[in-house]
């Protein structure tokens, strides 16, 4: 949605996915919203003040937002803020804040300003609760993440054939399969014979990612990975997410560092 009619005026639910210092007494923050997508507003004396949205401008809450045009060209003006979900036990817990502050550069990083995803606004937000609640796998919620995101921004990767020989999954006959990463999809042995660093797949293991990619989220929530292949597929879309994203997240760094130093 270009043209900025609606901002004269708008509301809408919203994650908070960055906040930047902006002078001494304001911040610019940017929501991934349900009705606008990427959105930045500036908030006044948010900084200093504790009476003015106090608490409620934390980093990965869900928040019901009202903003209006800014004077000028300036963003527009966050005028309200009503606390729906803090998500406040991510915070809490470094490897969770880890996962969260890479979900959200993600986020940050692939997605236009003001173009409405709705379906990857559920996921983020699906994505939050499970991390606040604590009752899966960080790493499966991330596993899951990852590949809907790659099917919803057109990047899911071919996981029917050989990318090279154009080979079948079910033809292949070793049960392993390397990654082609630039290609976007899987390779047989025979085409990727040396075992480099590129990421390797079991089919059982891409077979798990392709049905999870689709589908209800709910039921692809309730996927249970052995920790072989949940090991394997995290390796795998660490790797594929930035290629394709076209940097190194920072946050990833972060977030190997702390699964590094877990004893
Ligand atoms: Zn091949």
């Amino acid at each position: 949605m270009h043209g900025h009619e609606w901002m004269n005026r708008f509301s809408t639910p919203a994650i908070l996915i960055r906040r930047r210092d902006y002078g001494d007494y304001d911040l610019v923050l940017t929501f991934f919203t349900l009705s606008y997508g990427k959105v930045s507003l500036i908030a006044k004396a948010a900084k200093k003040s504790t009476r003015r949205f106090a608490g409620v401008l934390e980093l990965f809450s869900e928040i019901d937002i009202a903003g209006a045009a800014g004077r000028r060209s300036g963003l527009p003006v966050l005028q309200e803020a009503v606390l729906k979900h803090p998500f406040d036990r991510i915070r809490t817990i470094p490897t969770r804040l880890a996962y969260a502050s890479y979900w959200a550069e993600l986020i940050d990083a692939w997605m236009e300003d003001h173009v409405p995803q709705s379906e990857l606004y559920h996921l983020l937000r699906h994505a939050l609760s499970e991390l606040d609640r604590g009752a899966a796998a960080e790493a499966s919620v991330s596993v899951v993440f990852q590949m809907r995101l790659l099917r919803l921004s057109g990047h899911c990767p071919n996981f029917e054939l050989c990318t090279v020989c154009r080979i079948a999954l079910n033809a292949m006959q070793s049960d392993v399969l390397g990654v082609d990463v630039p290609k976007g999809g899987i390779a047989c042995l025979n085409c990727l014979p040396c075992p480099t660093d590129t990421p390797r797949l079991s089919k059982g293991t891409v077979k798990q990612l392709l049905w999870i990619a689709g589908g209800d989220l709910e039921r692809a929530a309730r996927i249970r990975f052995t920790p072989a292949a949940l090991a394997e597929a995290l390796g795998f879309l660490e790797c594929f997410v930035p290629y394709h994203l076209g940097r190194q997240p920072r946050s990833l760094k972060v977030l190997r560092q702390l699964r590094e130093d877990r004893p």
